[in-house]
């Protein structure tokens, strides 16, 4: 088989499939693997520009990693500690603790405690993720926690996002028990005991080194500098074209919707030419300690009311190893995406002196880096809007009419590395199923 596009999308599938006993083929357009995972290395900081930190046990993501002996690492244990700005403050939420913040009003927590009586709709619904979570828990803290969520993790609107397609593990408690709450519990109940609770990992050879340990347990089968012109049918067969000719009953593409759109069989373009992604933009704020004095902890997420372009603002080199010199501090702020598009008509130079002072907001102290670098991602991180579920059911129709023809990565079913593994996971048993 052979996969197009050796992002984390692409090189989880081929090394789930090459893990079952496969053979997979990557081809890649770009001279290194990692796609938009391009770890910056300069100065001796390391600045991932996209993924930085994963789950871990993961069911699916775990094994995957064992099998080609990646050098992941636990986050330090302040990991567990994250903040949110908003209205000026700064919030730490440490579990149930946060209940016991101003974050949320009095009458905000009432409305919290009532979620197990909320009822549900009678059939399910594709809505925006904040209708979902005011529905469940009120006004107020539904508001503050799709904002979080979908600043969090898509950069994204939360009247936009789908709750389904966006957080399917989260409306799946829904599902299952009439409530977060007592989904929550249910789900606790059932984890067995043995398997450790999940806690933040990093690459310890940043991210890029990550997808080269997954591209070299590929050995011949991991192609760079092959940028992939189309995928044609003959009969039973796909043809692979670009820098040669490839010749495979199963080819995953593994590309963002927009670019896989370009290489497809025709009556899947106007469908993937439809999704919907958002440039973002990474800026990396580094310098000696006491010029940058990073807290401990995750990082911090701003609220609806938080009054600032920041999304949220990451404390690298204080969770993660190696990111900053010796002596020295990285932080990085996310900005743009569906919940800001205007702010990256800003120049360089202007996104790093309003990350400069942002950051100062949020943590009360001033900082003063003399390292900064701004990466921007286009098309960038893909928005799982309200009826992505749908546009997925049509892409499976069309795709239904090309046997052995699939679709991977981060525009379709989830936008994490776990997801990704999780899809792989399904992807590599219908691939080595199929006759
Ligand atoms: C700011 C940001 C923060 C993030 N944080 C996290 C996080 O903390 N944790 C987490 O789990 N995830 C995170 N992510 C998401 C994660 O980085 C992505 O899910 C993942 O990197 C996407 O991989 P992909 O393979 O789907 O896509 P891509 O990385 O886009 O890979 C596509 C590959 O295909 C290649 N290609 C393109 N066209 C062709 C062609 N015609 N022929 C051959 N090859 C081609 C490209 O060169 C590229 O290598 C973050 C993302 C961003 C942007």
């Amino acid at each position: 088989m052979v996969v197009v596009g050796a992002g984390l999308g692409g090189l989880l599938v081929a090394s789930e499939v090459a893990r079952r006993g496969g053979r997979p083929l990557v081809l890649e357009a770009g001279p290194v693997p990692g796609g938009v995972a391009a770890t910056v290395r300069d100065e001796d900081y390391l600045l991932e520009p996209a993924a930085g930190s994963f789950l871990l046990p993961h069911a699916h993501l775990t094994p995957i990693l064992e099998s080609v002996g990646a050098s992941v690492v636990p986050a330090e244990a302040v990991a567990q500690r994250r903040f949110v700005y908003d209205r000026g403050e700064l919030f730490e939420l440490a579990g149930p603790a946060a209940l016991a913040t101003r974050l949320v009003s009095r009458r905000g927590k009432l409305h919290l405690l009532r979620e197990p009586w909320v009822g549900s709709p009678a059939t399910i619904t594709d809505e925006s993720l904040r209708s979902f979570l005011q529905r469940r828990l009120g006004p107020e803290a539904g508001r503050m926690g799709a904002t979080l969520m979908a600043h969090g993790v898509f950069a994204g609107d939360p009247d936009q996002l789908s709750a389904r397609a966006a957080f399917p593990a989260i409306v799946a408690l829904e599902d299952a028990a009439g409530s977060l709450v007592r989904g929550a519990l249910a789900r606790r109940r059932a984890r067995s005991k043995d398997v450790p609770r999940a806690r933040a990992h990093t690459a310890l050879n940043g991210m890029d080194g990550l997808a080269a340990e997954l591209a070299a347990s590929l050995g011949d089968g991991f192609r760079p500098d092959w940028p992939v012109d189309s995928v044609q049918r003959d009969g039973n067969e796909w043809i692979v074209s670009g820098r040669g000719e490839e010749r495979t009953p199963a080819v995953i593409v593994a590309l963002a919707p927009t670019e896989a759109a370009r290489i497809m069989p025709g009556p899947f373009s106007p469908l993937l030419n439809e999704a919907h992604a958002a440039p973002v933009a990474v800026v990396g704020l580094g310098g000696p300690e006491a010029d940058m004095p990073v807290p401990s902890g995750f990082g911090a997420l701003t609220g609806p009311d938080a009054g600032l372009r920041i999304l949220g603002l990451l404390f690298e080199s204080s969770y993660a190893p190696r990111r900053a010199p010796v002596g020295h501090r990285l932080l990085k702020g996310i900005y743009g995406g569906d919940a800001d598009p205007a702010v990256l008509a800003l120049t360089d130079d202007d996104l790093v002196a309003l990350a400069i002072e942002e950051a100062g907001r949020i943590l009360g102290v001033p900082f003063q880096p003399s390292w900064t670098r701004v990466i921007r991602h286009a098309p960038g991180i893909p928005q799982y809007h309200v009826g992505h579920s749908a546009w997925l059911d049509r892409l499976d129709q069309v795709a239904a009419e090309f046997p052995g023809l699939h679709l991977a990565g981060w525009g379709y079913r989830g936008m994490g590395v776990t997801s990704l593994a999780q899809h792989a996971a399904a992807l590599a048993e219908r691939v080595l199923a199929a006759p």
